[in-house]
């Protein structure tokens, strides 16, 4: 049985060294082809030979990351499948763990091998400083701590999804409880957030004590490692070699002078049109006019059709490209019974292509994930040509702004999913997003750059530690009454349990995003050509070149963000 919703692919160039009948499920079958290129790689003598080597290992991980994505697709697309279930925990359990540790072998003895410094510098220089990078961080110590890490994520995970609460009558879920803060109902609002908000704080103290020891954890991992604390070893271990924690305070300096303004013009039309004297905080999700939400299709053949239109205006090679994903079937996109929640863009490597995965209802929140996708999607099949596996990826810092930039110029077509005033509806909801997420990730950021700078600190100075961030980046919300639930409201920020210091990503990405949305005001063909160059680098090039290639800086202080923010100020008022 077919569980997939495309068919075979063929690889995007035929295989020479994994054999063409392998059971990519049978670790018998591949652990030979690990122990080959162990072989091989000691006995490589010339730089050909190891550029080849190089190849024949990216043949086989593009396959095992192939095989590995067809079974997490199958599984998310039919939830209710025992034999997709089973063969996805079958990968999970049987080939990864082994995986890892044969990698890593591979990995150390590139970097000892002695042709890697006669390697061509401008071609392989990305790839040569991340292996060394991983080879260098590694501590055996530090694997038992990263298993007690991640029991920790475990039980904060159990922590929170165990939380429910009692509505009306009925069970649900915080994440349910979600939508009543859109109803037009102020009191069914309040009622709701409070209720949220309480629940909450009955686990606040089991979230302190998982929290602390994570701290104590991570901490001893990075000096393990040998850095002074964990925010100096996480910006190496994410490869992070061209941005510092410096640069990141400076983000957030700036972010606190150019955006707050702007958050708090925003808050305020807010509390204006709701008629209110100050905003609570069950006032921020509700469409501040009581409108119905926006319908911008009946259903998913007319989504995919219509976004296909926005395609065909923005450029005919991206147009081509979305036909592509329709023809092969790489789009599945439905909310049906058995398929996982969520939305996300896989790529099968080897095929070398992209494929979608949505739970569309009818929501403007579907356009905005579809053309979100898409760009990730067009990022994938831009790096078509390139035959060294790990460049056919690029840092999240960069794959974010070929998603965002995406939504950003797709709203200028918003036209083939609205009428005019409704287009322009959905646009200032989006420019609105954009402009409140910055202040939250300064917080979390914030927040964690304070954590690690003082591994050894009370709840007490945590607590106000986090205050004072919300004080600066909170803007006009009055929580007078709640003040508890608003000192303990980053509990519920699951990165910062789980991925530590993943989440400035987004806010650099967004300023890359905005830059090509900018430069497209100016010159449309110019900025779309940039933004299509700097897809096809991949991961080749380090982040400021990809930025560059894109037409955008790689810098995130006040004169950067400033001519931005006026700009989606302007362009807000138009709305
Ligand atoms: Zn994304």
């Amino acid at each position: 049985m077919n569980l997939l919703p495309f068919g075979k692919l063929a690889p995007a160039k035929p295989r020479t060294f994994v054999p063409s009948t392998i059971d990519l499920g049978d670790w018998a079958q591949i652990a030979p082809l690990f122990d080959e290129l162990e072989a091989r790689v000691a006995r490589a003598g010339t730089v050909a030979e190891l550029e080849k080597w190089l190849l024949d290992w990216s043949e086989l991980n593009a396959a095992l990351d192939e095989e590995a994505s067809c079974r997490n697709i199958a599984m998310t697309c039919h939830t209710d499948n025992a034999e997709a279930e089973a063969a996805y925990l079958h990968f999970i359990e049987h080939v990864e763990p082994q995986l890892k540790p044969r990698q890593f072998a591979l990995e150390k003895m590139y970097v000892a091998h002695p042709q890697r410094k006669s390697l061509p510098k401008p071609r392989y220089e990305v790839f040569d400083r991340d292996v060394a990078n991983h080879v260098e961080l590694f501590r055996p110590e530090n694997v038992a701590l990263e298993t007690e890490e991640a029991k920790l994520g475990q039980q904060y995970q159990k922590l929170i999804g165990a939380q429910t609460v009692m509505f009306r009558g009925q069970e649900k879920t915080l994440v349910q409880m979600g939508r009543y803060l859109e109803e037009p109902d102020r009191a069914l609002r309040q009622e709701a957030w409070e209720l949220v908000a309480k629940r909450r704080l009955e686990d606040v103290e089991k979230g302190e004590e998982i929290f602390d020891e994570l701290v104590k954890l991570r901490t001893q991992i990075a000096r393990n490692a040998g850095f002074e604390n964990y925010l100096e070893y996480i910006f190496r271990q994410k490869c992070r070699f061209d941005y510092t924690p410096a640069d990141c305070v400076k983000f957030h300096d700036a972010i606190e002078s150019e955006i707050m303004p702007a958050v708090r013009e925003i808050q305020a039309d807010r509390r204006r049109q709701l008629k209110l004297e100050t905003l609570r905080p069950w006032d921020l999700a509700v469409d501040p006019q009581n409108r119905a939400p926006l319908k911008p299709f009946a259903d998913v053949g007319e989504m995919v059709s219509r976004t296909q239109k926005v395609f065909n205006h923005l450029d005919p090679e991206l147009a081509a490209n979305f036909q592509e994903m329709q023809d092969l079937k790489l789009l599945d996109l439905d909310n049906r019974k058995g398929k996982a929640p969520g939305g996300y863009q896989s790529t099968l490597s080897e095929a070398r292509v992209p494929f979608i995965f949505m739970n569309a209802v009818g929501l403007q929140r579907d356009v905005e994930t579809i053309l979100h996708e898409a760009g990730h999607a067009f990022h994938a099949q831009a790096t078509r040509g390139e035959d060294l596996y790990p460049y056919r990826s690029s840092p999240i810092e960069f794959c974010e702004v070929a998603s965002m930039a995406m939504e950003l110029l797709g709203n200028e077509f918003l036209e083939e999913f609205y009428a005019p005033t409704e287009a322009n509806r959905a646009r200032k909801t989006h420019l609105e997003g954009i402009i409140g997420f910055f202040p939250w990730m300064a917080v979390v950021d914030g927040f964690q750059h304070w954590i690690y700078k003082h591994p050894v600190h009370t709840r007490a100075e945590r607590k106000e530690a986090y205050i004072h961030l919300l004080d600066r980046f909170g803007g006009d919300v009055d929580h007078s009454g709640y003040e508890a639930a608003r000192a303990y409201s980053w509990q519920r920020q699951l990165h910062i349990f789980l991925y530590p210091f993943y989440y400035v990503e987004y806010g650099i990405a967004q300023l890359g995003a905005l830059q090509a949305w900018a430069n497209s005001r100016r010159n449309k063909v110019k900025a779309l050509g940039d933004y299509k160059k700097s897809l096809a680098l991949g991961g080749s090039r380090p982040l400021p070149e990809l930025f560059a290639a894109a037409g955008c800086k790689f810098e995130f202080s006040a004169p950067t963000i400033r001519p931005l923010i006026q700009l989606a100020g302007t362009e807000l008022k138009k709305l």
